[in-house]
């Protein structure tokens, strides 16, 4: 009895190693015959014809084109189906929000902007229900090809998705999916807006290993990522960068502390500071002028020592994302790297700083490359 059972669930994790193999094979090459296949996975070839047909079934997998061949029969080639499933995303944002959709491989296929200021209502959540299916609407996918939508948000969030622990930004503290849900025509969850965007970032960049994501957007966000993971604490998310403290009673901070990294090295800090928006004050200092140029090396040198603090910890690449890095050219990163380096208090190798590859704000799609990277486990 115990034998038989055993063999048959060998068996039976066989079959699933063999089903997951074919179709990450499949999916990693641009169109593969069932025979390369067969000779890559060094699988029997009615092994893989079988998992084949099941992908197909699905939906997942489908021929296109024939195999140049030298003689004979040519083979047919099959490829993975790119938006065979798609996922939502959508980041809340205090003065609007915006709506993803994106396919297997994590391409965004449609984004759109909404000018709604958040509110923990029901009229706000009915309408973002409503723009998600007005913005499925005039796509052609059928809803069990919709895996769901992951709702990222400016505020820490519980470990199964389902409740903001922290989230003084959008007032929505202790805000459920129960509040959500019932609007929203697809399983939902939600998600902190940097482990987001560090899931975007880990998703697009493949040789990311170790790094330490610093989104300056409105609000500072940070993010740890370990052995190309986005790193999860206890209750903290993916750590909360923003709330170390840079100068002991400094400017005040949202979270009711003073000299927060969130209160110097912030979008919107560097705004205050600056008096007048980021898209004025850019082109006016790069015109020279002297007292903006100053608010300017004032904030990459805060940034500098926010770096240098987390890098006694994590000695490793720290990526700069976020809209204001659009703002940033090559001249600044490099005075930015020079900063750090003047901060260690060693003489080690110099700070590794990357752009991030998001030109924009990562969330949306990011929490949407969440469902799409369970789903793609899931196999
Ligand atoms: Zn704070």
């Amino acid at each position: 009895m115990t034998i038989a059972s055993t063999s048959s669930s060998t068996s039976a994790e066989l079959r699933n190693a063999n089903r997951r193999r074919v179709l990450h094979a499949v999916y990693e090459q641009i169109g593969i015959s069932k025979q390369d296949l067969s000779q890559r996975l060094s699988m029997s070839l009615p092994t893989v014809t079988q998992n084949l047909k099941e992908f197909e079934a699905m939906g997942l997998i489908e021929r296109r084109g024939l195999c140049e061949s030298t003689g004979g029969r040519k083979a047919q080639i099959y490829h993975f189906v790119s938006d065979a499933r798609v996922a939502i995303g959508a980041i809340l944002l205090k003065e609007f929000y915006r709506i993803v959709m994106v396919d297997l491989y994590g391409n965004v296929l449609k984004a759109e902007r909404f000018p709604t200021p958040f509110a923990r209502t029901p009229a706000y959540f009915e309408q973002l229900g409503q723009n998600i299916r007005t913005f499925i609407s005039g796509l052609t996918y059928r809803p069990d090809q919709i895996l769901g939508a992951a709702i990222a948000l400016q505020g820490l969030v519980s470990h199964d998705g389902t409740s903001v622990i922290y989230g003084e930004i959008l007032k929505c503290t202790g805000l459920t999916l129960d509040e959500v849900q019932p609007y929203i025509p697809y399983p939902c969850v939600l998600i902190h807006d940097t482990e987001a965007s560090a899931t975007a970032e880990v998703w697009a960049q493949n040789d990311l290993k170790d790094a330490v994501l610093l989104s300056l957007t409105r609000n500072f966000g940070g993010a740890l990522i370990i052995s190309g993971e986005v790193h999860r604490g206890r209750e903290l998310s993916s750590s909360v960068i923003e709330h170390m403290r840079l100068y002991p009673n400094g400017r005040p901070c949202y979270c009711g502390r003073k000299g927060c990294i969130e209160a110097y090295c912030s979008a919107y800090a560097l705004q205050l500071s600056a008096g007048e928006p980021l898209e004025q004050f850019f082109p006016a200092m790069r015109q020279g002028s002297p007292e903006r140029t100053q608010i300017w090396h004032h904030y990459l040198q805060d940034l500098a020592i926010a770096i240098n603090n987390i890098r006694m910890l994590m000695d490793t690449e720290y990526i700069i994302g976020g809209f204001l890095q659009k703002f940033m050219d090559d001249q600044d990163f490099l005075l930015l790297a020079r900063y750090v380096n003047q901060e260690c208090p060693f003489q080690s190798a110099p700070v590794h700083l990357r752009r991030s590859v998001f030109s924009d704000d990562a969330a949306a799609p990011g929490a949407a490359i969440s469902l799409i990277k369970q789903y793609l486990c899931s196999f």
